[in-house]
């Protein structure tokens, strides 16, 4: 499975906890992230992650466009609830098209721990 993993400013370190405390299950996926939140996993954890643009620069598109295709299967999308974010309708965008093709989406640590759990390690 493909998970992405996606993290604003003031979520990143959270982000990068959670990962760490579940790495054994993420290590069993292909993970892609937005830029900024790639970079951080990839030199803060043992995990690798695909990187894609940098949210605010299209990256939560490029991951969105993953979604229809068929090619992610999870996103885990920790966003800043308390601050407006320049590329909000590309939030919107992507946490819309995951409604549409039903693909699990979590956006705080709770419910990101039962996306990445539920989808369980890959065979
Ligand atoms: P970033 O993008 O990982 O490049 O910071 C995240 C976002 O703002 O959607």
């Amino acid at each position: 499975m493909r998970i992405a993993l996606i993290a604003h400013d003031e979520q990143k370190d959270t982000l990068v906890e959670f990962a760490r405390a579940h790495a054994d299950v993420l290590a069993t996926h292909d993970l892609l992230a937005t830029g900024t939140t790639g970079k951080r996993l990839n030199e803060e954890t043992d995990l690798t992650v695909e990187r894609k643009s940098s949210g605010p620069l299209g990256g939560d598109m490029q991951i969105g466009a993953e979604v229809v295709n068929g090619d992610c299967h999870g996103v885990v999308f920790l966003r800043d609830p308390l601050t407006a974010q320049p590329h909000e309708p590309d939030i919107s965008a992507l946490m819309r098209i995951c409604d549409v093709h039903d693909v699990p989406l979590a956006t705080n640590p709770a419910g990101a721990a039962h996306v990445v759990e539920g989808i369980g390690e890959a065979p």
